[in-house]
């Protein structure tokens, strides 16, 4: 749609051209800025002229840079010891977008917009990714993704902050992962989405799309069904919109994550395609 109220839009090529200014956003892939008003900006900052790489390999683990699509992080060839990979598309499909807008949605963009269906989010909470935050004072900080998205369209992201990059740990690559999702109709936006990860170190269970901020819950082993189902039936914040009541939103979760036990203990191989009928 028109942003009427947009006067501006600049494109810059370096970190000291990027400062924003009282009423401009960055402007990533544009999929969510264009899709409805914005009251108070009055000009966009095109992040992509930036020109970071997508994709950088570190001997840490995967730099993912902000501006990175959603179809460019689904080109990237995984080292053959991440098992977590299928991860990457289960939560790409998550999204209720078709490819059309995977080649202009940015990960960045996904985790900025801070919504509760953030599938991009719910993959990187779950690969225990850290945000690097360029600072406007010309510095950085960094914070785990899971600390980063607050609620529903809020963030941790201070003014004039943006998003530079997220940093993947090996740790988490070459961990085995699940996936649960369940949404009200066949094409319909995420209802909730739990996935999980586990390695020797432990087990982590994340919950988004029912949960108004990405929920996570961790052990030092694979615990008992009963362990994770004591702590979600006591979790009192369930989303409440149109695609879910958040008594099913928690009971279907709740069905989830004894699925992912289940499936870490090695007692229930995943369905083929990790969604749950
Ligand atoms: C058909 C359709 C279906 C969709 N389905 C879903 C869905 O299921 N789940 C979901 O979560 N979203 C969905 N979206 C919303 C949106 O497309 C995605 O969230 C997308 O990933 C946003 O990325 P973008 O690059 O287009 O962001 P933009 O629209 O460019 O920006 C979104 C917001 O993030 C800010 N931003 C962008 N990049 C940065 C950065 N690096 N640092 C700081 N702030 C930044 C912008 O200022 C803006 O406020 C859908 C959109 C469409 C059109």
């Amino acid at each position: 749609m028109d942003l009427v109220t947009v006067r501006t839009l600049r494109t810059p090529s370096h970190r000291d051209e990027l400062a924003l200014a009282p009423g401009e956003q960055p402007l990533a892939g544009g999929t969510w800025l264009y899709s409805e008003e914005q009251p108070g900006t009055t000009g966009l900052v095109d992040l992509t002229g930036l020109g970071w790489p997508d994709v950088e390999r570190t001997p840490d683990g995967l730099r993912l840079a902000a501006t990175c699509t959603i179809a460019a992080l689904l080109r990237i060839a995984p080292e053959p010891a991440w098992r977590a990979w299928p991860l990457v598309e289960q939560c790409a499909n998550a999204l209720l977008a078709s490819f059309k807008v995977w080649n202009a949605a940015t990960v960045g963009g996904n985790v900025a917009t801070a919504l509760p269906a953030g599938a991009i989010t719910a993959l990187l909470v779950t690969l225990d990714a850290t945000a690097v935050v360029w600072t406007p004072d010309g510095g950085e900080r960094r914070l785990p993704v899971a600390d980063l998205v607050t609620g529903v369209r809020t963030t941790a992201l201070g003014a004039g902050e943006v998003i530079r990059a997220f940093d993947l740990p090996v740790s988490a690559l070459t961990s085995t992962t699940g996936f649960r999702r369940v949404s009200l109709s066949p094409h319909g936006r995420t209802g909730t989405l739990v996935t999980a990860r586990w390695d020797a170190d432990g087990f982590v269970l994340v919950v988004t799309g029912g949960t108004p901020r990405p929920l996570v819950l961790r052990w030092d082993a694979v615990p008992t069904a009963d362990e994770v189902d004591t702590v979600l039936a006591a979790h009192d914040d369930w989303y409440d919109d149109p695609h879910g009541s958040p008594a099913w939103r928690r009971a279907v979760s709740r069905r989830f994550a004894a699925e992912l036990v289940a499936e870490a203990e090695g007692s229930e191989p995943a369905a083929a395609d990790g969604v749950a009928r």
